[in-house]
């Protein structure tokens, strides 16, 4: 059985003042760690404050993006090592705005995935197709695609403790949902990928969360699927009391 994961991911909001106190909001009303895994994904200045308040309450602290390198001279990034240090547990790896606006390729989503899981991050690998790709008739072969070029020398161990996103780009930040059909179908893809590449097994513990326009009203249905193991949410992440309802779904 998969343990469900929600994840905020709180892109480019919010100023400290506000992250605090959204995290000591939170941090009395967090999801059975036995039954949920919940974790919200700052910008990279609020992290060691977010890890700070919520240490010792079940809500980890991810970071969206990093460097794959572990020092150097690459001015204005942050490295795994530097991300170990402050104790965050998570990592969103391969977003498709860093794709888009940040010329993230496939070869650096794999060295991210990779860097990440020798310091014990668990990336969350983010996967998903244009509307044009959609209905061209080519999300399973885009996703695949991606997921194949992500996981390209990770071992069986590391891919099973490792999170896939399918978030398709045309249901984020437009309010426009994938149902939960079309979504549960490529989840189950990405896991078919899974097992092809790996094995049945590997393929049925990793975790597949469904992203795009999730909100509490329809966390429920979403969860309810089987191949869609939790989400990775952006705009009803941002409020605690809509952040605190979809810990409770499920
Ligand atoms: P929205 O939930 O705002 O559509 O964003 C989804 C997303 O990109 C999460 O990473």
């Amino acid at each position: 059985m998969r343990k469900p994961i929600i994840a905020g991911n709180w892109k480019m909001y919010k100023t400290l003042e506000e992250a605090t106190q959204f995290a000591e909001e939170v941090k009395g009303l967090a999801p059975d760690p036995e039954k949920m895994d919940a974790v919200i994904c700052s910008p990279a200045p609020y992290l060691a404050q977010l890890v700070q308040v919520l240490d010792g309450y079940p809500v980890a602290v991810g970071a969206q993006n990093m460097h794959y390198e572990d020092e150097g001279a690459f001015t204005g990034e942050v490295s795994p090592v530097q991300l170990k240090d402050l104790s965050v547990q998570y990592v969103i790896i391969g977003h498709s705005e860093r794709r888009e606006y940040f010329n993230e390729t496939d070869e650096a989503v794999n060295k991210k995935a990779k860097a990440a899981l020798k310091y014990e991050l668990t990336p969350i690998i983010c996967v998903g197709e244009t509307l044009e790709e959609r209905e061209a008739g080519n999300t399973e072969k885009k996703v695949s695609t991606q997921v194949k070029a992500a996981l390209e020398g990770l071992n069986d161990s590391q891919v099973k403790q490792s999170v896939i996103a399918y978030e398709p780009i045309w249901a984020i930040g437009t309010g426009k949902t994938a149902t939960a059909e079309d979504a549960n179908e490529v989840c189950g893809a990405i896991r078919k990928t899974v097992a092809e590449l790996y094995s049945d097994e590997t393929a049925q513990a990793v975790r597949i969360q469904y992203g795009g326009s999730v909100k509490p009203e329809n966390i429920d249905e979403l969860l309810s699927m089987e191949h869609i193991d939790g989400a990775l949410v952006g705009g009803a992440s941002l409020k605690s009391d809509s952040f605190a309802k979809l810990l409770e779904a499920g």
